[in-house]
């Protein structure tokens, strides 16, 4: 099954430790992403992605509901989990750019510059080579 690495809500899922789990063959949660038949966690019963499912969206911001959503709201104001903080910018690029690029940048911003292997959100240091690589707290 492929990869894919855009959610309706803005995430970047390719910097998802479940999916990188899932990636490496280390996971006991397989997750192939959002927009995949096979979300995991969360995810899986996620209330954004069956509404933006719902509606046929590809992405959130292509509601006329999105600034008042409430699902949203909670989402992105959940102190557990600080990088949803991002999605708003993520999709204004997305608006601007295409989810082509987007997606290109994504993959670049979530790499280690040293050795190129792929780190989650909450990575500070990369979990191959372990040189400092900058998590969500630097968007
Ligand atoms: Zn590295």
């Amino acid at each position: 099954m492929n990869f894919i690495l855009d959610g309706y809500c803005g995430l970047y899922c390719g910097a998802c430790p479940v999916m990188l789990e899932t990636k490496a063959g280390t996971g006991n949660m397989p997750c192939h992403g959002c927009k995949s038949g096979q979300p995991a966690g969360h995810c899986a019963t996620c209330g954004i992605r069956a509404c933006a499912r719902g509606k046929g969206y590809a992405f959130c911001d292509e509601c006329a509901d999105l600034s008042t959503c409430e699902k949203m709201r909670d989402f992105m104001a959940d102190p557990q989990w600080p990088y949803h903080q991002g999605v708003l910018k993520n999709m204004e690029m997305i608006r601007r750019e295409g989810a082509t690029k987007w997606l290109e940048a994504q993959d670049k911003r979530w790499r280690c510059a040293n050795c190129g292997a792929s780190h989650s959100w909450w990575d500070e240091t990369c979990p191959r080579c372990g040189q400092a690589v900058a998590n969500y707290k630097a968007d």
